[in-house]
């Protein structure tokens, strides 16, 4: 496949607003793709050169990529950053540029998908001194043999911005219709993607092995698997209604990590989002490597701690962490341990089908009694009664913790699934909903008066519709930021601004900008109404949700995916269980 077709694909994917068109398009690539060419084609739809969960850095800014632009097409660089100014998007200058060349967009070039995909490693790869001077040579070679097209895509990808609007569902979708399968063969694909995080191996596989392969791919250490996930309940005796005799556990309010063990020398951390932290946690690593299995896939929440005073940091603290430089200097400041609460994998068996019970003996043997290590066993208790639960949570509470989790007995691990094997209960305020929400950006309508400096004067949020893989539309916010955090989100929705509403966008109202669903914040509300307005929930009813007084709480990007934000299914729980709450 030529990578002026895949271009020419990119474009089609990123001009539709129908997410039909956007699954068709996509499964048509996938299709024409030779059988070596789907894995990277997989992964540059991603925007990628790996899967999401291998760290891969391109280490171009945009003055570097400016520069190759430069070179590749005799531009001036300070006319291209001047360009860049006025469009905002290197991939549109570089289009231009090429365009106005005497042998044009209209000429047609050869380069491969594959070729191109092994010159973006090189240049990934390029590093060490005079690396920069490298890459932008290497990259401005590339460009100088695609077309228009081709150049506007290609310049987006060591950016990080694709701008294609499509998630993993709508891949694993894309492949589907692809294979030339009913619906059937989804919840293989998706169980596959729980297990092993990685798009290109399933397609890969499905191509050359079939779908019996593909149900055949089993966990591997280093391989991310997507979280399981809490659901909520309103109070104890629900919970216990609901789960009969359970365990519970502190909820710690930290960063959930799931510890890989790859032999005995390798440890990879990865976050909730799949990204690889590992170099963040050296403490973690080096407690992990003292264990006794050699293989061994646990999860847990890590959380700043003050060994001396057993006090909890709050979740900014430690989150501290998450930056490449001075970690050395943190460990020693700001010492943290993780409690790990599940053990997926050890020694060569997968222990996910296991009840809960007998993976968390299997995990207290694992990790045995190292109340000073950087790792510890998350406390927990049966409880039958309401009464006892109680008790675990308001000591939760009086240790500075969110709450507790209440986990069935015998429930398996289920990757990437929410349901009530895990039931969360927080501490709420009087008059406020039961939990925070995790909403994603979806445009914003320009200020009035003061705000109009900042030129945002509410952002239009929406939620997660994990079975459409699309953003509803749930309230509009605002007040409550401070002039810092409207500067600070400007700029981050004029770097994703889009000329139309993407396709994965399920709104009636229409902001003064449209954005690319990226940008996650925490929201607390005081209540779930229903709404005419908001689409959150209509594809089911005449009216949506929409939450009331909404105010922002914290940016989540850092540890969420758009697709993890809250799902309409949640709103529509949190409304029922403040029913029951006011009745
Ligand atoms: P929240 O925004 O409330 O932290 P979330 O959307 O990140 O929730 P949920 O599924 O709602 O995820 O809640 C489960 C989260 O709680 C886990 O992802 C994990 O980070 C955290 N957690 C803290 N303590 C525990 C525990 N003992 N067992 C399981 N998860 C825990």
């Amino acid at each position: 496949m030529r990578f002026a077709d895949l271009a020419r694909t990119f474009d089609a994917l990123e001009a539709t607003s129908s997410r039909r068109e956007l699954v068709a398009l996509l499964a048509e690539a996938l299709s024409l793709a030779a059988d070596d060419e789907l894995q990277p084609l997989i992964y540059l739809c991603q925007g990628r050169l790996a899967a999401t969960f291998i760290p891969i850095e391109f280490g171009m800014a945009d003055k570097t990529v400016a520069d190759a632009i430069g070179v590749a097409y005799d531009a001036d660089r300070a006319a291209v950053l001047r360009r860049y100014d006025t469009l905002g998007d290197l991939g549109l200058i570089a289009a231009e540029l090429r365009a106005a060349r005497p042998s044009g967009a209209d000429r047609e070039t050869a380069v491969g998908v594959l070729d191109v995909y092994t010159r973006l490693h090189e240049i990934a790869q390029a590093s060490g001194e005079g690396s920069i001077a490298r890459k932008v040579e290497l990259l401005a070679a590339l460009l100088r043999e695609v077309d228009a097209l081709g150049a506007k895509h290609l310049v987006r990808i060591p950016l990080g911005r694709m701008r294609l609007g499509i998630g993993d569902p709508t891949i694993l979708e894309a492949l589907a219709l692809a294979h030339g399968a009913d619906s059937s063969l989804r919840p293989t694909l998706e169980a596959a993607y729980n297990r092993t995080s990685d798009l290109g191996l399933i397609g890969r596989t499905l191509r050359t092995d079939g779908p019996a392969a593909v149900a055949q791919l089993t966990i591997r250490p280093g391989n991310p698997i997507r979280p399981a996930l809490a659901e909520r309940l309103g109070d104890a005796a629900a919970i216990l209604a609901r789960l009969g005799r359970c365990a519970v556990e502190p909820k710690f309010d930290g960063f959930r990590l799931q510890v890989h063990r790859c032999g005995d020398q390798e440890v990879r951390i990865f976050s909730r989002n799949l990204e690889e932290l590992s170099a963040m946690f050296p403490e973690v690593t080096e407690a992990t490597l003292r264990l006794p299995s050699h293989e061994a896939i646990f999860e847990g929440e890590v959380l700043a701690y003050n060994p001396s005073t057993e006090e909890f940091l709050p979740f900014q603290q430690t989150t501290r962490r998450r930056r490449k430089h001075g970690v050395e200097a943190l460990v020693a400041e700001l010492p943290l341990r993780l409690f790990a609460f599940d053990l997926l994998y050890a020694d060569g068996a997968d222990l996910m089908p296991l009840p809960y019970t007998k993976r968390r003996e299997r995990l207290a043997a694992l990790l045995g009694d190292r109340e000073r290590d950087a790792l510890a066993l998350a406390p927990a208790e049966v409880v039958a009664e309401p009464e006892e639960l109680e008790r675990f949570f308001e000591q939760a509470i009086s240790q500075g913790l969110e709450g507790i989790v209440a986990k069935k007995l015998d429930a398996p691990y289920q990757a990437g699934a929410r349901n009530f094997n895990w039931v969360k209960l927080k501490r709420v305020s009087a008059g406020r909903l039961q939990d925070t929400v995790d909403c994603v950006i979806l445009g914003y309508l320009y200020g009035r008066g003061k705000r109009a400096a900042f030129g945002v004067g509410a952002l239009l949020v929406g939620v997660y519709d994990d079975e459409r893989d699309e953003f509803a539309t749930v309230t509009k916010i605002g007040t409550g930021l401070s002039d810092e955090e409207w500067r600070t989100i400007r700029e981050r929705c004029d770097k994703i601004t889009a000329p139309q509403r993407p396709a994965r966008i399920f709104s009636r109202i229409e902001p003064s900008v449209w954005v690319e669903p990226q940008v996650v914040i925490e929201v607390l509300a005081d209540e779930v109404t229903r709404s005419p307005m908001h689409t959150c929930g209509m594809r089911e009813s005449k009216l949506g949700y929409a939450l009331r007084f909404p105010r922002l709480i914290s940016f989540r990007s850092g540890d969420k995916r758009p697709e993890d934000a809250t799902t309409v299914r949640e709103i529509i729980g949190l409304y029922a269980q403040q029913g029951r709450r006011t009745a």
